[in-house]
Order: structure tokens, then sequence, then C-alpha cells
């Protein structure tokens, strides 16, 4: 948080660049919602394959792979589903066309599921208001098409001007610096003039500041990473005392 004063930012910012998930729109929704329909889909085959599953676990185990997946930056589902087995030491083998089965199912229900807080939209008009430029930079959910989609559908899609969807529409992925200096080229600015306002604190706070950019972390859990941004807000609106 350092020693940068209220209103610090708002001489110096031309743009202001978000991360989606868990930043704008509510993941923990989301995954309630994934995790409920994989647990779905997972469970009726293993039962027919003769294992019982108690269905309560594989929700427990569901859940703590996904964090564990996104902290190693694993984000291609198909390569999840073999893993959840592993840990649960099922020995069944998945077949190819329910792995993928798998990983529709879940981000479909995590896209019809995961929807914007309450304090996103009237943040985004106000900054708009403002002048700010305002930029959408999400990592790729590795089944291509699937974060444009997710993008697309967002009531606040329209208040960008312009959306980024890293490691598909640009080579890297975050934390690499690459994408945010995309982005910032894209508004037609410089990375200075930018500030990244993301909840990961090792893939969007990491990256911005590799790039050179302004940084909000929005404190939605404790990843048990420290990177120092330099701002911390609990949610969206505390942004109005920045900029
Ligand atoms: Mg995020």
């Amino acid at each position: 948080m350092g020693t940068q004063t209220a209103r610090g930012l708002a001489d110096k910012v031309r743009a202001v660049i978000f991360d989606l998930d868990e930043t704008l729109i509510d993941s923990l929704q989301g995954h309630v919602g994934a995790h409920a329909e994989v647990c779905r889909v997972l469970g009726e085959f293993l039962r027919g394959e003769g294992y019982p599953v108690d269905e309560k676990e594989l929700l427990t185990q569901i859940s703590k792979l996904d964090d564990e997946m996104n902290k190693q930056f694993i984000y291609d589902r198909d390569e999840w589903w073999p893993r959840l087995l592993e840990r649960m030491m099922i020995q069944a083998r998945l077949p190819e066309d329910l792995v993928k089965k798998l990983t529709r199912s879940y981000w479909l229900a995590y896209a019809s599921s995961a929807k914007p807080y309450p304090e996103t939209l009237p943040i985004l008009k106000y900054l708009k208001d403002r002048g700010y430029l305002l930029g959408l930079l999400s990592d790729t959910d590795r089944l291509p098409g699937m974060k444009r989609y997710r993008i697309e559908i967002q009531p606040f899609r329209d208040l960008f001007h312009i959306t980024l969807v890293s490691g598909e529409e640009t080579e890297q992925t975050k934390p690499s610096p690459e994408p945010f200096l995309a982005a910032a080229e894209k508004l037609g600015v410089r990375p200075e003039e930018c500030v990244f306002v993301g909840d990961k604190p090792f893939a969007d706070i990491e990256g911005a500041k590799k790039a050179g950019m302004r940084t909000v972390l929005v404190y939605r859990r404790d990843w048990g990473v420290k990177v120092e941004a330099d701002y911390v807000v609990r949610s969206l609106d505390e942004l109005r005392r920045i900029l």
C-alpha cells in the first residue's frame, strides 16, 4: 500500500485494466455451479463403473484440485480429471470423450453461474465517466474460444475499449509481462499510465508489475502468496478513493 495518498493515481493514470474472474465476476459462484456439474457427470460415470463415490467427498476434492491447479497455472481442465481420480485413488480410466464432456460441462455451468459482483457495473460506469480508458485482460480457459465467449456474454462487455484473451490472442499468459504490454498498446497508452486491477497476486500483480504498471489487488481470499501491490482493496467500490 506504501505511502501513496488517496487520489494519488488520478493524475498519472489514463487507463484501468481489469482481470475478469474473481475480480469482476463472482467466480466462487461459478465454481459452485461448475463443481456441482462435474460432480454429477463424473459421479454417474464412476457409479456405472462400480465405484460408489461419496458425492460430498467428490465435491471437496474437485474444489481442492481447482485451487491447486490454479496455483500451478494448469488451466487445461482436460488435465484435471485424471488427476482428480488419482488423488481419490480411483483406478478407473476416463474415456477421452468423457474428459471433453467434463471440461465443457464445467465451463458452461461456470459461465451461467459466475455473475458480476453488485459493485462491478457501477464502478466501471464511474471510471468511464471520469474519462479513463477501460481494458479487460484475462487468461485463456485453455478451451479455445471459451474465455472469449464468457467475456462476450457479460453485461459490462460494451463498457470496455479493449478486451484481450492472453494465451490465445497473445503468445504468453500472465504473469508474463507480454499480454499486459499488448493490452497497453491496444489502448494506445504507455504501461506506466495503466493501473491493473486483479485478484491473483502471483498472476495479475506479478505480471502487471513486471510490465511497469501500477497495481491494485482485489483481496478476495488468501492465496498464501506474498506479492506487494500498490493498493489493496476489499471491494471494487474502494477504487473511487484512488481513481
Ligand atoms: Mg482472477
